[in-house]
């Protein structure tokens, strides 16, 4: 099924061609799908370790597409940020978290913390900012219960603009975390003037802790770091007791993970929020 040029050399095969069809035809149902609101936001809960109590959710996105089915923002992120269309996703994100907490408050249960995902892009977008007071605005969000997630690489990627950046989300009330912490480069300087309210200790960690000496003196070090810059530290990915006991011995402030919670959708996320989560 290859068509050969007369020097033989390949230059399309069918299946090629088929494979960038299905791709374009996926990027064109994606930019739709932001407008017929198919993508869903999950949330998962994030436990402090002292209280046993929900203390903030992380919203991650899904796509309900009648085309693809249920996907994870692993089937869908990559050709979202390889076609322009992720910050438009993330402008999403950001207000339907906003119109969720708004509609939590209004039933009653008080203003439920939620971070969300940035995406590079987002980063440098000189919109963002406005973007963001807009959204809190729109659903009179008070400061203090947006957050946001930057991974470490991200915001190690240009530091000095971070900072600037992270400064001025400081100001306008959002709270931040560092995401997937400890498998980038970190400068350390840096770090220490990035006005964050959390370290995430990435899952890797987590998921070696219990076969692995040197998974565990990273995460005892990740939370010595976090506290000694006024942070608290989290860890995600906890899956069993075993995991949650010794990250309680390594001082950890908060987990969160399927042996909580796993994601889910608002409905069934907001029937956890009076009971305790750890017992
Ligand atoms: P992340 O920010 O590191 O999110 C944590 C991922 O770990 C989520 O995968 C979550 O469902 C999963 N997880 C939570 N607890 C456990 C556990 O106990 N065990 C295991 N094995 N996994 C657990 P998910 O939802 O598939 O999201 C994957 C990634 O997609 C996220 O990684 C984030 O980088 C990205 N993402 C998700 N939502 C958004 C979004 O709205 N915007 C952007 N830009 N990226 C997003
Ligand atoms: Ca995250
Ligand atoms: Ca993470
Ligand atoms: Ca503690």
């Amino acid at each position: 099924s290859k068509n050969r040029t007369d020097r033989g050399v390949c230059i399309f095969s069918n299946e090629m061609q088929d494979a960038i069809d299905v791709r374009v035809q996926k990027e064109a149902r994606l930019r739709d799908a932001i407008v017929r609101r198919e993508l869903v936001l999950h949330y998962q809960p994030q436990v402090d370790f002292e209280t046993g109590a929900l203390v903030s959710l992380e919203a991650l996105v899904r796509w309900d597409s009648p085309d693809y089915g249920f996907l994870m923002p692993g089937k869908f992120i990559g050709l979202a940020e390889e076609s322009g269309l992720i910050g438009a996703i993330d402008t999403y994100v950001v207000d339907a978290a906003c119109r969720q907490m708004q509609q939590w408050h209004q039933q009653g249960h008080g203003w439920i913390r939620t971070a969300v995902n940035l995406a590079a892009t987002k980063f440098s977008d000189p919109h963002f900012k406005t973007e963001l007071h807009e959204a809190m605005a729109r659903y009179g969000i008070p400061p203090g219960v947006l957050e946001l997630e930057v991974t470490e690489s991200l915001a190690m990627r240009d530091p000095d603009a971070a900072l600037v950046l992270m400064h001025e989300l400081k100001e306008l009330g959002i709270l931040l975390s560092v995401d997937d912490f400890g498998t980038g480069y970190s400068n350390l300087g840096y770090l220490k003037r990035f006005p964050a309210d959390r370290l995430k200790v990435d899952q890797s960690f987590v998921r070696g802790l219990l076969k692995n000496p040197q998974d565990r003196a990273i995460v005892a070090a990740v939370v010595r770091l976090a506290h000694n810059l006024n942070m608290r530290a989290i860890a995600e990915g906890v899956e069993s007791e075993d995991e949650a006991i010794l990250l309680y011995a390594l001082d950890v402030d908060e987990i969160q993970g399927y042996w909580m919670a796993r994601p889910q959708s608002a409905e069934a996320v907001e029937k956890l929020f009076d009971q305790p989560l750890l017992l």
